[in-house]
């Protein structure tokens, strides 16, 4: 799955990959693919970069990433742990371990590094803001967390990814309390195999939220989202 077409100005696009976090992401310059599983390494032969949350198998492939690391010769973000797995086989200047608070310049594109409320070795949550200040959030398997309120304020997030499934104990409450402490233009549930959860989500936020965008995503369709006017 590769998007061909460019986002307009002030506008991203994105691709739900797989059941879990799987997310390609493209901005006017740039293409990142976040938590890349069960894809075909061909799929993801334009990014510029991936960025890895946690090293849960359903978040992580190391083999995956080298592959298409040395085919593309884009750089790996990623968190402590996954680091560890990938530092044998990515070269050195191409791989960057994060942190909380972490940021890193993908040409005009920012990628910042946020805690991350799952039970992984050092899990991180990523804020990324495309050269024309779209912001998106892409909070992985991550339970809700009293933080999530400031950085909502602060940001002014234009789409979160709100984790609704198969993640230990994220439910649609769960992923709901994300996008309500967050406040979002547009909140996409993912992580899950079933449309059911997806909707209970939706209905959720239509009653509690009604001025946050609810967009049910399905896999390997493109998507665009505009920033917040
Ligand atoms: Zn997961």
């Amino acid at each position: 799955m590769s998007i061909q077409k460019t986002p307009e100005k002030n506008s991203i696009l994105f691709v739900w990959l797989n059941n879990y976090a799987g997310i390609l992401l493209k901005t006017p310059s740039k293409t990142l693919a976040i938590d890349p599983v069960d894809v075909k390494p061909k799929a993801l032969q334009n990014v510029d970069a991936i960025l890895i949350t946690h090293e849960h198998y359903d978040h992580l492939d190391p083999r995956l990433i080298v592959e298409i690391q040395k085919e593309t010769n884009c750089t790996i973000i990623a968190d402590a742990a996954s680091t560890k797995k990938l530092q044998h086989a990515i070269p050195n200047d191409k791989l960057q371990e994060v942190k909380p608070g972490s940021e890193i310049k993908i040409g005009e594109v920012t990628v910042k590094a946020e805690k991350s409320n799952h039970p992984a070795q050092a899990p991180v949550t990523y804020i990324i803001t495309s050269e024309d200040q779209v912001k998106v959030y892409h909070t992985a398997d991550s339970l809700p967390f009293p933080e999530l309120a400031k950085l909502g304020q602060k940001e002014k997030f234009d789409v979160v990814f709100c984790t609704v499934g198969i993640a230990p104990s994220a439910t649609p409450q769960t992923g709901f309390e994300i996008a309500w402490l967050t406040k979002p233009q547009v909140a996409v549930p993912y992580h899950t195999a079933t449309t059911a959860s997806q909707k209970e989500f939706a209905e959720l936020l239509k009653k509690e939220l009604p001025r946050t965008a609810c967009l049910i995503p399905e896999q390997n369709k493109i998507y665009q989202v505009s920033k917040r006017k």
